[in-house]
């Protein structure tokens, strides 16, 4: 019982959702022994959904599995390949009858970041056994709503700014780590197609918001940047990350193999915003920057540099996408030097 205590007191000290969900296997590992015990989250627009391994623990073998955090979409397999995970997601708990002893409890969780716990044991789950284990979730749960009531942009449920510095950092540093760490088949596979994508960063800016707000009202306003967040949810991938920085502004941590992936990506959001027909406001434009991210690079270095190429767009008449690269290459930009003078100061 102490143990499990001790479990529940570190899961509950967390705040990064993999590392929460990481706890929760090995808490769930430790109190049934398990032969199997799997997180699986559903990823992926409504409908077209797939699993996602977030934290596995077998018997007999050491450390914790995950899916890569980029892995490629089509390579996780679809929701209707689980039925009993499929089932256990509207709600409730599902037991194999095949005697294989597999029980899949739901986590709960919003549309769009729902999933399963899944059990596999060598004999059946005790009914006591059972209840405990949804004290268990009940727990996660309540603590799981909580995070995102921190994490998350009132208005537009995306991420905020609070948690951005963070991400980055975990991005920054499993792109260096990656490729050592990686052993397993799943992950080796995906290293051969994933190989080369680095972390984009691209800063969004609504063009002329301030007319939107003078000229229909800062509802329709607040409506506008609700619809726009859906767009930008719908657009990017599961796994790249859409933060609201600011009133009218966003910034999205993306991986993409080079610069023009990167800049098409970006580009097709832009096309998509300027034809969609906002209710009463109809059409707006966005300016984007972006930058690639850099080894050792900090949050606010990324951002400055994303912000640059923003504000360039802004100055030669917004309604586009800049890369900062680019634009340092063709003398549009300068790269400041002062790190260069910081470095020979030593
Ligand atoms: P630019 O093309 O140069 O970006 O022009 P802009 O008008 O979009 O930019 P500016 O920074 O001058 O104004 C941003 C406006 O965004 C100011 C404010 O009216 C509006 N805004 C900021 N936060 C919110 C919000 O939460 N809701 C609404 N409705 N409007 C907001
Ligand atoms: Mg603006
Ligand atoms: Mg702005």
């Amino acid at each position: 019982m102490y143990d499990l205590v001790d479990n529940l007191a570190d899961l509950t000290a967390l705040r990064d959702r993999d590392a929460l969900d990481v706890a929760l296997a090995n808490t769930i590992s430790d109190l049934l022994l398990p032969l199997c015990a799997s997180i699986c989250r559903a990823v992926g627009d409504q409908g077209n959904e797939r699993w996602r391994i977030s934290a596995q623990i077998q018997a007999g073998t050491s450390g914790v599995f995950s899916d890569a955090a980029w892995m490629p979409f089509d390579q996780l397999p679809l929701l209707a390949k689980f039925p009993m995970r499929q089932l256990a997601i509207s709600g409730q708990i599902q037991e194999s009858d095949d005697g294989q002893h597999i029980v899949v409890f739901p986590l709960g969780g919003t549309p769009g970041n729902t999933g399963v716990l899944e059990i596999r044991l060598d004999a059946p789950l005790s009914a006591q056994r059972r209840d405990l284990v949804s004290g268990i979730l009940r727990l996660y749960r309540n603590f799981s709503a909580l995070l995102d009531y921190g994490e998350r942009d009132s208005l537009t449920d995306l991420l905020n700014r609070k948690t951005f510095d963070g991400a980055f950092l975990r991005a920054t540093l499993e792109q260096k780590n990656g490729s050592a760490e990686d052993n397993s088949h799943r992950q080796q596979e995906r290293r051969d197609t994933e190989a080369y994508a680095t972390y984009w960063l691209a800063m969004i800016d609504i063009d002329h918001f301030k007319r939107v707000n003078d000229n229909f009202g800062h509802l329709i306003g607040d409506e506008v940047l609700l619809l726009l967040a859906r767009l930008m949810r719908a657009h990017f991938r599961f796994n790249d990350q859409i933060y609201r920085f600011g009133g009218e502004e966003f910034v999205a941590l993306v991986r993409c193999h080079s610069e023009a992936e990167a800049s098409a990506l970006l580009d097709r959001l832009r096309i998509t915003t300027q034809n969609h027909v906002f209710p009463q406001v109809g059409s707006i434009t966005l300016s984007i920057g972006f930058s690639e991210v850099r080894a050792g690079d900090s949050p606010s270095a990324a951002i400055e540099r994303a912000d640059k190429a923003v504000y360039y767009a802004k100055e030669h008449g917004r309604n586009q996408v800049c890369s900062y690269g680019s634009l340092v290459s063709n003398g549009g930009l300068v790269e400041p030097t002062t790190n260069v003078g910081d470095v020979e100061l030593f």
